[in-house]
């Protein structure tokens, strides 16, 4: 017989969700994540994936990905300490260095996971972490895994990040302290004031932990937030993923290669977590090579970010403080957001609701990510029907 505890706990929890309207219904994709999906049948303009630059349907690299099945199969057959790791392995990660302008990078099998492994692998219960509120969710998993004393600051707030800062280093309670923060926020879209930090962390002489998951392949010529303000020789830690703009799977940490070293054999994920698919080594060492050597899908994308800016701004939306493509459109109310959200689907839109409490109260949003993969065809469609259902739900 199976616990009737568990039974109990789970009921209560779903149906409590379930009478919040708050039970996240997931639609099934039934197409590749490109700028068209279907979903139930009907073809979808997508305005919701972080497939930034259209690598994840990428020919070249889908090409890339299946030679590598031929040569090395589906799987890696191990941990990378043990001998999971392939030659391919080290090319991507040399690769990942020359991207980001360090010495050395270590891959992980996801940027969740890079957050989990790197974190604890240096801070433990004697140190501190200052990290910035809005920070995304497996740095603060991360975080509360090394057991050290996390100290929350306002979102981009420097003179309270200094003040922390000066008090935590003071105080000589701590042994070390390390400053994290996301280079791009994704909900906002708003970029993290990286030269300041950095003058802190200096003047404390605290470490840095840059995560640039929305970063990467979009400012600094596509190598990211870090490379953007030129600061490449003065982050500690550059981490990033391989599924966002570089369309695969994957995370990673650039930076010294004592660093690099010290992750190779103490950091968990890496040594009791089987290593990454050769597919997916392939397929992303193909598209940092892409991204190195020519920003036209940069170029597009950014071409359609203003465009699909300008265009919900003259219809009258609120679309933020945004710096890069995420675009949001806040409506403000929580059950109008979702209505929202519902009335562009029926329509020929896919943008999801974005709401309490992944960010504050009412300030829902409709988050539009629009991608190099768009033509100026599907934006003017999508403009055409948030111009309708704004209209017909007096929103604009
Ligand atoms: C998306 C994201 C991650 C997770 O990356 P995955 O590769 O999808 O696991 C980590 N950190 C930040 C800041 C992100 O936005």
């Amino acid at each position: 017989m199976t616990s009737k505890k568990l039974d109990q706990f789970l009921n209560e929890n779903l149906n409590d969700l379930r009478d919040r309207g708050l039970y996240n219904e997931i639609d099934p994709v039934e197409s590749a994540n490109g700028p068209i999906i279907k979903i139930g049948g009907r073809d979808l303009i997508n305005l919701s994936s972080n497939n930034y630059l259209g690598l994840a349907t990428d020919e070249r690299l889908k090409k890339e990905a299946v030679s590598a099945v031929e040569k090395y199969g589906v799987g890696a057959g191990a941990v990378r300490t043990i001998n999971g790791t392939l030659d391919i392995h080290l090319k991507l990660e040399s690769k990942i260095a020359e991207f980001k302008g360090t010495e050395a990078a270590i891959a992980y099998q996801s940027g969740f996971n890079c957050n989990m492994a790197a974190i604890s692998a240096v801070m433990d219960k004697n140190d501190a972490i200052l990290s910035d509120e809005l920070n995304h969710a497996s740095i603060i998993d991360g975080c509360r895994l090394s057991r050290a004393k996390v100290i929350r600051f306002n979102h981009s707030d420097m003179e309270d990040l200094r003040a922390k800062a000066k008090e935590a280093v003071e105080s000589g309670q701590y042994n070390k302290v390390m400053v994290i923060t996301d280079g791009v926020f994704s909900m906002d879209g708003d970029v993290a004031k990286l030269p300041e930090i950095v003058e802190i962390a200096e003047e404390f002489d605290i470490m840095t932990y840059v995560d640039d998951a929305h970063g990467s392949g979009v400012l600094g010529k596509g190598s990211g937030t870090v490379k953007h303000f030129g600061l490449s020789d003065r982050v500690d830690f550059q981490i990033g993923t391989l599924s966002k703009a570089i369309g695969v799977i994957g995370g990673y940490v650039a930076g010294k290669q004592n660093l690099i070293d010290w992750l190779k054999v103490a950091s968990r994920p890496f040594l009791f977590s089987t290593a990454l698919t050769p597919a997916d080594v392939a397929a992303t060492t193909k598209a940092i090579e892409l991204i190195l050597n020519s920003t036209e899908l940069q170029d597009k994308m950014w071409e359609n970010s203003n465009y699909l800016k300008e265009g919900l701004q003259k219809l009258g939306y609120d679309i933020g403080k945004s710096e890069t493509p995420i675009t949001p459109c806040i409506i403000g109310d929580e059950k109008t957001t979702q209505q929202f959200s519902k009335r562009l689907n029926e329509e020929g839109v896919y943008a999801k609701s974005i709401v309490f409490p992944t960010v504050p109260r009412g300030t829902g949003r409709v988050r539009n990510m629009p991608t190099a993969a768009h033509t100026k065809e599907m934006l003017d469609e999508a403009l055409a029907i948030y111009e309708k259902v704004g209209k017909e739900m007096n929103l604009i």
